[in-house]
C-alpha cells in the first residue's frame, strides 16, 4: 500500500483527468443526450467535475475514502438528474471500501460496489440501453483479469477499457428499457447510450492515470528484484504483460 499522500495525489490526478475528459466531450455527449433525451448530459457531468475539482482542491483532507466518498458527494449535490444520483450516490457508496487504503483488492471492492449500486438504484441491468452496458463488461473483465488470470492492475484496467468500449458500441443497435431514453420505444434504437459513453471516458481517463502511477511501480517490482538470481522465477509475476 502506497503513503495515503500519495494516494490523495493519485485521485487529485484522477479527478483533473475525467474532468478535463468531460470537457472536451460536453458537446458530444450532450449531441447524444439530445437524440435520445433531454440534451444536458454533457453539461450536466461538466457542471459536476468543475465542482468536484474544487471540492478536492478545497480540502485538506488526505483519508482515500473520504476524499471519494466527497466527489460522489459533490456529484448528487451538483449533477442531478439520472446521472447525478447513479454516478454520485455511487460513488459514495463503494467509497466505503477504500476504508483501508487504496490497492488492487479494494479497487475491485470498489468496482464491484459501485456496479451493484447503479443497478440497484437505477433497476437497469444489461440490454436496457444505459450506463450499465458499459460498465457491467468493465467491472466484470477487471475482477476477472486480476482473480483469475492474475494481470497486473495497469493489464486488468487496460481490458476493461475494452469492454466498456465493446459495451458502449453494444448500445446503439438495441432499444432504451429505462431512463428517458425509453419513452421513445423503438425511435431510440440506433443510437448510442450518453450515460455508457460517459462512463467509457471516465475510465479512459482513470487508465490514463493509473498508467502514470503504476508504470513506475510494476517497472520497479519486475526490474528490481532484492535478490536478482531468484525472485524473478520465484515470485511468479506475469511479465511481459502491456
Ligand atoms: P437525465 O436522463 O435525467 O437527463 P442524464 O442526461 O444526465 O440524465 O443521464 C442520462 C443517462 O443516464 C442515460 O444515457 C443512461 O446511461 C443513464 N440512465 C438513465 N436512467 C438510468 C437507469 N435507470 N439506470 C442506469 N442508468 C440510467
Ligand atoms: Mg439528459
Amino acid at each position: 500500500m502506497v503513503e495515503e499522500s500519495i494516494q490523495r495525489e493519485a485521485i487529485e490526478a484522477a479527478v483533473h483527468a475525467v474532468a478535463e475528459r468531460i470537457e472536451a466531450e460536453k458537446t458530444y455527449l450532450t449531441e447524444l443526450d439530445s437524440a435520445i433525451g433531454d440534451a444536458d448530459h454533457g453539461a450536466n457531468l461538466h457542471r459536476g467535475m468543475q465542482a468536484v475539482v474544487e471540492a478536492i482542491e478545497d480540502t485538506d483532507e488526505e483519508d482515500p475514502a473520504a476524499l471519494v466518498k466527497l466527489v460522489g458527494r459533490t456529484l448528487v449535490s451538483e449533477v442531478g438528474g439520472a446521472a447525478g444520483p447513479l454516478y454520485g450516490g455511487s460513488i459514495m457508496s463503494a467509497s466505503t471500501e477504500f476504508a483501508e487504503g487504496i490497492d488492487t483488492a479494494s479497487t475491485v471492492a470498489f468496482a464491484e460496489a459501485y456496479l451493484a449500486k447503479v443497478e440497484d438504484r437505477g433497476g437497469a441491468t444489461v440490454g436496457d440501453k444505459t450506463m450499465v452496458d458499459a460498465l457491467t463488461p468493465a467491472v466484470h473483465t477487471y475482477k476477472k483479469s486480476i482473480e483469475q488470470d492474475e494481470l497486473p492492475p495497469l493489464a486488468a484496467l487496460a481490458k476493461a477499457v475494452d469492454a466498456a468500449e465493446r459495451g458502449v458500441a453494444f448500445t446503439t443497435p438495441i432499444r432504451a428499457s429505462k431512463g428517458r431514453a425509453s419513452y421513445l420505444g423503438w425511435r431510440s434504437v440506433g443510437h448510442q447510450d450518453p450515460g455508457a459513453t460517459s462512463t467509457l471516458y471516465c475510465l479512459e481517463a482513470i487508465l490514463d492515470v493509473a498508467t502514470e502511477y503504476l508504470d513506475g511501480e510494476i517497472d520497479r517490482d519486475a526490474t528490481s528484484p532484492t535478490v536478482p538470481d531468484e525472485s524473478a522465477e520465484a515470485d511468479g509475476s506475469p511479465e511481459g504483460e502491456e
